[in-house]
């Protein structure tokens, strides 16, 4: 096991997890990066720690300094705890539509939490706008200053995983790897991960896997950015080619309806004991999807972004379930009921 100075040189270097039953189902060996386990519980850590050590390198990011962002929650999880440990103060715009859990973690870490209504990104008060807005707004107020994350249009995101996530990976699977697929929230992990893979792999396949809303899988198929149906994943569906996205290209990509995403993620906690969130359910039906595109024998790695305990009152809450019309997997109505 590693030591470490401080909680956020633990960001990073997650363990590559097979999947058991979805490799025994599609004769593939499906694995799973497991971001989870970072200190913040998701994916996003590693992008909050690029974000905010090249703003520090970059002199904009100033000492006792405030950091501003949209967030869908995870990404404001990783940023505070980044700032909590670096002496810096964060204030997050977020979506009132996010789980309840993400809102609470949030005020525990000490962001100040702002929460807007849900707005498509082209409506001046979606929160991703009104986070730039405030941020600009307090780097005049504020003595010490305040910067804009931005991961969606700031790079620092995308590399974040050109030189950790992907670097990671084919480590991990000494260069046997024949597919990377997962969903897209800012492009980050899927674009960083692809570039550093296909840096080292010519013959390496890059799989979208898109949920129902988002706009990629139609960009990918046909060149139009087109949004269709709808999803209860929270964190990913993109409706637009971001600055992180720029440059990538799919082999495989693929549309992905919750009814048929969900399942896989009470299948691994009820058979593996994964406990993960509804993106990871859309990168693992990702995942067989390509397993079968590839056929047998091929090694394809996916994404668990983040833990499931975040979603208890919505994925993993019968009557939630019920209410939006998706199936309610047996267990899950026999465990102890759920307060929210
Ligand atoms: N899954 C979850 C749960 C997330 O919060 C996010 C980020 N919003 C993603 C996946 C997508 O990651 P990225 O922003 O790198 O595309």
């Amino acid at each position: 096991m590693a030591k470490h100075q401080d909680l956020i040189s633990a960001i990073g270097n997650t363990p590559l997890i097979r999947l058991n039953r979805v490799s025994q189902l599609t004769g593939c060996e499906i694995w799973g990066k497991a971001e989870f386990l970072n200190p913040g519980q998701s994916v996003k850590d590693r992008a909050a720690l690029f974000i905010i050590h090249d703003a520090v390198k970059s002199g904009r990011l100033k000492p006792g300094g405030t950091i501003v962002e949209g967030t869908a929650g995870n990404t404001g999880i990783g940023l505070a705890l980044v700032a909590n440990s670096l002496g810096f103060k964060s204030v997050i715009v977020i979506p009132e539509t996010q789980s309840q859990e993400k809102k609470d973690a949030l005020r525990l870490y000490g962001a100040e939490l702002i929460e807007v209504p849900a707005k498509p990104y082209r409506h001046p008060n979606n929160y991703i706008k009104v986070s730039g807005r405030l941020a600009e707004q307090l780097n005049k107020e504020l003595p010490n200053g305040a910067i804009w994350a931005n991961q969606f249009d700031n790079v620092s995101n995308r590399r974040a995983h050109i030189e950790t996530t992907g670097p990671e990976i084919w480590n991990e699977t000494n260069g046997h790897i024949d597919g990377f697929i997962c969903a897209v929230g800012t492009g980050g992990t899927l674009a960083g991960v692809a570039q550093a893979l296909r840096a080292r792999s010519k013959d390496i396949k890059i799989g979208l896997a898109d949920p129902e809303g988002a706009a990629l899988y139609s960009y990918f198929t046909t060149g139009e950015l087109k949004p269709s149906g709808d999803s209860i994943t929270e964190g990913i569906g993109q409706g637009r080619i971001t600055a992180n996205l720029e440059g990538l290209t799919v082999d495989f990509p693929y549309q992905i309806p919750d009814t048929e995403a969900l399942p896989y993620v009470y299948d691994l906690l009820e058979h593996e004991g994964f406990c993960l969130g509804g993106s990871s359910a859309i990168n693992i039906a990702g995942a067989v999807r390509m397993a079968r595109d590839l056929g047998p024998g091929k090694t394809i790695v996916t994404i668990l972004a983040d833990y499931g305990n975040r979603y208890q009152s919505k994925l993993f809450n019968p009557a939630f379930l019920r209410a939006k019309n998706l199936p309610v997997p047996p267990w899950l109505e026999q465990r102890q009921p759920i307060d929210v």
